[in-house]
């Protein structure tokens, strides 16, 4: 898909940026005309970043509903603007910020019950509330997701998981916009899953369908309180970040990795290797990109040097310089 640009699986580089050209207003201005969400010019990224950091998208689109969705890449395909869609929480985006359209899902929050214990949700809705929703219908499922704060379009590409289970392992399908603006329906079969990572035909996905099963609700409950508990123990959760800056290598975790080498709270400006949790990044204040971009070169080359071991980015970094 030349005019869409959602996650690139295989980012392997240590440190990989979307560089985008940049386009005429008036193009701009054509590609979001008719659109009824939310369209703002020169949009800060810091306020929809977990992170807490980030420059302006030349266009940030809250679209209404699927089908503004899909006159968006229908008109931004025909002008060649691209489009890159943002749920904020595991990305790093540069100061000069990302050329084109911003796509945020925020306003396709539906959740809806199907029979079976299926539910869809929308591609904006937070694993947060769907965890929530699946609780007070006493649907079992989500468990292993309690604390992940992305969108459940987000956690179908990036393959969302934690040690106790991952986003592959709920879904039954998958709702996109392709990049001719139509919507296709992708059975798991036309996916291919591995470790935070989902290769998907290309376009936006805009809804999931998930398979859950009945449960006790006070034991769900226990369960997912008990994995909050624990990821506040040990998560710096009162601290913007991005959660985990690097994949775990096979067999061992980046953290350890990080803290065996020293790097525990070292610190680049206001951007810190967590004290309470070495694979977390966090913003101490005014940290800006190429401040958290310069520690994650520091404790990559570090770990490499010391260990032998060439770590891989969870996080993505987006965005001009
Ligand atoms: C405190 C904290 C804890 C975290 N814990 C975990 C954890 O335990 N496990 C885990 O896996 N992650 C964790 N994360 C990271 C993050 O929440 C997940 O990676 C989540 O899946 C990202 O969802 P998002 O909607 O924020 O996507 P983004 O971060 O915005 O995007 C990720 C990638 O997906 C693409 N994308 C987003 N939406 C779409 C779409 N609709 N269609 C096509 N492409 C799209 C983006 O362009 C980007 O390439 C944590 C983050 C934080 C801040």
């Amino acid at each position: 898909m030349r005019d869409v640009v959602p996650h690139r699986p295989g980012m392997k580089s240590k440190v990989s940026v979307h560089l985008l050209k940049a386009h005429s207003p008036s193009d701009l201005r054509a590609a979001v005309r008719g659109i009824r969400g939310e369209v703002r010019f020169s949009e800060a990224l810091r306020d929809f970043t977990s992170f807490h950091i980030g420059g302006p998208a030349d266009v940030l689109v809250l679209p209404a509903d699927v089908e503004d969705l899909c006159l968006l890449v229908r008109q931004a395909r025909l002008l060649k603007v691209p489009l890159f869609v943002l749920g904020g929480t595991n990305l790093l985006v540069r100061e000069g910020g990302i050329r084109g359209i911003v796509v945020n899902l925020s306003k396709l929050n539906g959740i809806t019950d199907e029979p079976g214990h299926v539910v869809y949700a929308e591609g904006g809705v937070g694993m947060p509330t769907l965890m929530k929703h699946a609780i007070s219908r006493s649907l079992s499922g989500l468990e292993w997701a309690a604390g992940i704060p992305g969108t459940v379009a987000g956690c179908v590409v990036m393959n969302a998981g934690t040690r106790l289970g991952e986003m592959k392992d709920a879904l039954k399908e998958v709702r996109l916009v392709d990049q001719k603006g139509r919507i296709i329906d992708c059975p798991l079969s036309a996916i291919r899953f591995s470790y935070r990572r989902a290769l998907l035909p290309r376009g936006i996905v805009v809804g999931a369908w998930l398979q859950l099963k009945p449960g006790a609700r006070e034991k769900i409950e226990a369960v997912v309180k008990e994995y909050l508990r624990h990821r506040k123990e040990t998560q710096p959760l009162a601290l913007p970040s991005a959660g985990c800056v690097f994949k775990n290598p096979p067999g061992d975790a980046a953290g350890r990795l990080i803290e065996a080498v020293g790097l525990k709270g070292a610190r680049i400006g206001d951007a810190q290797v967590s004290e309470k949790h070495a694979n977390f990044i966090v913003n101490l204040g005014r940290a800006n990109a190429d401040d958290v971009i310069a520690l994650i070169k520091q404790v990559g080359r570090t770990v490499e040097e010391q260990t032998g071991v060439t770590l891989e980015l969870e996080l993505k970094i987006v965005g001009q310089p």
